[in-house]
C-alpha cells in the first residue's frame, strides 16, 4: 500500500508525529529498527517531562506508543536502510521490504559520539559502554568511569554511583555543560569523583578493561576502573538520507519552522533536526508540528 505518511524512528518526535498524523485522518506507519522510544528508552528516570515529576523511560516510550497507536498509527518493525522519491512518492527500503508514502517525516534520531582513543574499538563490550542503563548492571559493585560533561554523564554517573563502589566523572573542562541541578547532585554524591580539566588518553586492559590513562593538569594518571562509559554527546543519524537534503555545518537537517525540509513532501523532526534544544519534549514538539504540516500539504 501506499501511505499518507510514513515516518522513518520510533523516539519521542516519531511516535508524536505518528499521533498528529493519525489523528489527522491520514494513513500512517512508524517504522522503528528495535523498540520504539529511542534514547528515551535508555533513560532511567525522566523528570523534566511536563506532567510526570518522574517517569521510567520505558514507561513513557511505551505510553507514546500505545497512544500512537490507539488512534490508529501502525507500527513497522525493520531497519530503512536508504530513502529516495521517484514520480512525487517516497521509497523506503529496509531490510524487509520497500515502503512507499506521499510523504516522510525523518525522527531517526542521534547517535552517540565516540571518543576515538586507543582501545575504544578494543574494549568495547568489554568494559567500554555507551549506555550506562543497559551495561551499569555488570559492574555492580566494582569501580567505574564515565567522560563527558553533559546531562547525559552527569546522569549516566549517578545512576551507576547508586549501584558502583565507586565512580569517576572525568570531564574535559572545569565546569558542566549539563544542568546545574544534575551537577550538584553529582558533587553531593559521595562516591563520585571528580575528574577536571582531564582527557582520556587510552582505555586499558587485557580480557577487559582494567585502567584509563588520564591527561590531566598535573600530568599523566591512571586510575583503575572496570568500565568506561563514554557520554560525550551524539551525533546525528542521517544516513538514509541522500546528500541533497540540506544540512548545517554540524551535519544535522535544516527545516524551516514547519519542520519542512528542502525537499518537497520530506519532513524532520527531534534530535537529528537543526534545533538549539533537544529534549523529549522538544522532540515531541517537533513531531506534532511536522505531522500536521505533512497532513496540512497533503490536503
Ligand atoms: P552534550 O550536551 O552535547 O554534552 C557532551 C559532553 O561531552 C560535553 O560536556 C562535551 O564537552 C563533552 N565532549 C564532547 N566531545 C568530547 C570529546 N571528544 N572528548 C571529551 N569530551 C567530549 O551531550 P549529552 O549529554 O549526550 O546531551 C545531549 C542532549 O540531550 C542535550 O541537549 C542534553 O541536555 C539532552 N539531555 C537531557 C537530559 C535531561 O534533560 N534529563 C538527559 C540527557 C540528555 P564540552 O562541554 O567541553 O563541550
Amino acid at each position: 500500500m501506499t501511505y499518507d505518511i510514513l515516518i522513518a524512528g520510533g523516539g519521542p518526535a516519531g511516535m508524536t508525529a505518528a499521533l498528529y498524523a493519525a489523528r489527522a485522518g491520514k494513513t500512517v506507519a512508524m517504522i522503528e529498527q528495535i523498540a520504539p522510544g529511542g534514547q528515551m528508552m535508555n533513560t532511567p528516570d525522566i523528570d523534566n517531562y511536563p506532567g510526570f515529576e518522574k517517569i521510567a523511560g520505558y514507561e513513557l516510550s511505551m505510553k507514546m506508543q500505545a497512544h500512537a497507536e490507539s488512534a490508529g498509527a501502525v507500527t513497522i518493525y525493520d531497519q530503512i536502510l536508504s530513502l529516495d522519491k521517484k514520480d512525487d512518492l517516497f521509497h523506503l527500503t529496509g531490510n524487509g521490504g520497500v515502503y512507499t508514502a506521499k510523504s516522510v517525516i525523518v525522527c531517526a534520531g542521534a547517535k552517540r559520539r565516540k571518543l576515538g582513543v586507543p582501545g575504544e574499538e578494543e574494549f568495547a563490550g568489554r568494559g567500554v559502554s555507551y549506555c550506562a542503563v543497559c551495561d551499569g548492571n555488570f559492574f555492580r559493585g566494582r569501580v567505574t568511569a564515565v567522560n563527558g560533561g553533559g546531562n547525559t554523564a552527569l546522569e549516566d554517573a549517578l545512576y551507576l554511583s547508586a549501584i558502583c563502589e565507586k565512580v569517576y566523572l572525568i570531564h574535559r573542562r572545569d565546569s558542566f555543560r549539563g544542568s546545574p541541578f544534575l551537577a550538584e547532585k553529582v558533587k553531593n554524591q559521595k562516591n563520585i569523583e571528580l575528574i577536571l580539566s582531564s582527557v582520556v588518553q587510552s582505555i586499558n586492559g587485557d580480557a577487559a578493561v582494567t585502567s584509563l590513562t588520564l591527561q590531566t593538569p598535573s600530568g599523566e594518571r591512571i586510575i583503575d576502573t572496570s568500565a568506561l562509559f563514554v557520554a560525550v554527546g551524539s551525533i546525528p543519524d542521517t544516513a538514509i538520507l541522500p546528500e541533497n537534503v540540506a544540512r548545517d555545518g554540524n551535519g544535522y537537517i535544516l527545516t524551516d519552522e514547519q519542520m519542512r525540509t528542502n525537499i518537497k513532501g520530506l519532513y524532520a523532526a527531534g534530535d537529528l533536526r537543526s534545533s538549539p534544544l533537544k529534549q523529549i519534549v522538544t522532540a515531541c514538539s517537533d513531531g506534532a508540528i511536522a505531522a500536521t504540516a505533512a497532513a496540512n500539504d497533503l490536503a
